[in-house]
């Protein structure tokens, strides 16, 4: 599996240098520290998922361009799966896609996996489509269960978190759609 580090570093600097913005001013709007996003940005740090959410919705960013090329419809070749410490592994299924404003991810958590989420951005909706065991996902601290085949909708413009508190690995899908820009 390609490892998403350099990916992830040479997106960041380009987003940001698009903006024009400053690694303090980067810090300010993403809520990540200023020495945190140059480590990242230098390819020395791999961020959590969480992290990189943050950096993701501060440059008004999709997730998926952090991990995978843009591409016209999705692609049977292995793309790069983004691991945390908190048991999250995550791969893009499809890469954002400005027509329909949405992305799509495939998400593992290992047993015992607890991933918190701070806000993705106005307007922006999960559903959480479970392939495989089960997992319990909060909104707003409020949590719920889903087993494999049912969906949840998450409305990712609050606090939310996925969590697995089972013996077996929980797989699930995660749509994610993004509101119309101005
Ligand atoms: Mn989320």
């Amino acid at each position: 599996m390609p490892d998403p580090t350099q990916h992830i570093a040479v997106t960041l600097k380009a987003l940001r240098q698009a903006r024009g913005w400053s690694l303090a001013r980067t810090a300010e709007a993403t809520g990540v520290s200023k020495a945190m996003l140059g480590q990242i940005e230098r390819g020395e740090s791999s961020p959590t998922v969480a992290t990189l959410w943050k950096i993701a919705g501060g440059l008004e960013g999709s997730f998926s361009a952090f991990l995978a090329e843009p591409a016209a419809a999705p692609s049977a070749e292995p793309q790069a799966v983004l691991s945390d410490s908190a048991g999250m592994h995550m791969r893009v299924l499809i890469p954002f896609d400005p027509r329909w404003r949405l992305e799509m991810f495939a998400i593992d958590l290992e047993p015992g996996a607890c991933s918190e989420s701070s806000p993705h951005g106005v307007g922006v909706v999960e559903h959480v489509i479970v392939i495989e065991g089960a997992l319990e996902v909060a909104e707003a601290g409020r949590w719920q269960t889903a087993s494999a085949g049912d969906v949840l909708q998450l409305d990712a413009a609050q606090t939310h978190a996925y969590r697995n508190p089972h013996e077996a690995r929980a797989r699930f899908h995660n749509l994610v759609h993004y509101p119309a820009g101005e």
